[in-house]
């Protein structure tokens, strides 16, 4: 026994003997768990809801590479920031769009965005408002996008034409040329971790294809080197519920592409 145990030991003893009240000694603190072990590790977190049963990440489409690189480039957008575009683009006049919108819809959410959804064009209540996907459509796509814990605010939403079309009717092959630009400039501005293209003029745009929109699913296609998903447009899930399981399958597609990239 060492020194300070034998007394130690002679002490207790001691009061024993002299009827002292007992000493009580507290239990030894547990030891504490190795610092590695505290620390949750990925396997060991709950998954998502969002996760289960999500199909796995498809094989990879079409591929849109990024034009080479001009030095001496003229195009009058190419450094332009998310704010300056979006003042070019509420003074843009060069389609006849401009003539009957009430306000151009830029785009909105936050430069540092993982997830750019793009749509087809404004709607009444963008037009309205001059903010993009806020009318009943923009309410389905704000409940999908929390249901993926992504909030609509941390999310750039934007259109491939920036003015309502009259009457809601397709954007035409040169309102499109004439606005893409704009478009083209916001996602290489952002280069967000994925793309998700929301319907056919969307998807057609930025693939540069005239696929049916069902085949152009399903498949992980690239933008200048950015992740690309395609899906129904919330329009058309309000109008044909059966959309809705595909579509909840592809933005998990999207979901997942987002937490891979960190
Ligand atoms: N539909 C779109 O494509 N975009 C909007 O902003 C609203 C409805």
């Amino acid at each position: 026994m060492t020194d300070a145990r034998a007394l130690f030991a002679r002490y207790v003893r001691q009061r024993m003997e002299l009827a002292d009240p007992p000493l009580y000694f507290a239990a030894p603190p547990p030891a504490a768990p190795a610092a590695d072990a505290r620390r949750k590790r990925p396997s060991d977190a709950p998954q998502p809801r969002w996760l289960r049963d999500a199909p796995p990440i498809p094989e990879r489409g079409i591929v849109v590479p990024a034009p080479a690189e001009d030095l001496f480039s003229t195009d009058p957008l190419v450094h332009l920031d998310l704010d300056a575009l979006a003042d070019r683009i509420r003074t843009c006049q060069l389609c006849p769009l401009s003539k009957s919108r009430t306000h151009a819809v830029p785009g909105e959410g936050p430069a540092d965005a993982r997830l750019v959804v793009v749509g087809e064009g404004p709607g009444a209540t963008e037009d309205e408002t001059g903010r993009p996907f806020v009318g009943r459509a923009g309410e389905l796509l704000t409940e999908i996008l929390a249901a993926i814990d992504l909030p609509r605010e941390q999310v750039y939403i934007c259109n491939v034409v920036k003015c309502r079309p009259p009457s809601n009717r397709k954007p035409n092959p040169a309102e499109i040329e004439a606005c893409v630009p704009y478009l083209y400039r916001q996602l290489e501005f952002l280069r967000p971790a994925v793309i998700l293209a929301m319907g056919g003029t969307a998807a057609e745009t930025l693939l540069n294809t005239r696929q049916p929109l069902g085949a152009m699913r399903k498949k992980v296609h690239e933008f200048r080197g950015i992740p690309l998903v395609v899906t129904y447009h919330p329009a058309a899930l309000l109008r044909n519920p059966h959309w809705k399981k595909p579509t909840w399958d592809d933005i998990r597609i999207a979901r997942q592409l987002v937490a891979q990239s960190g």
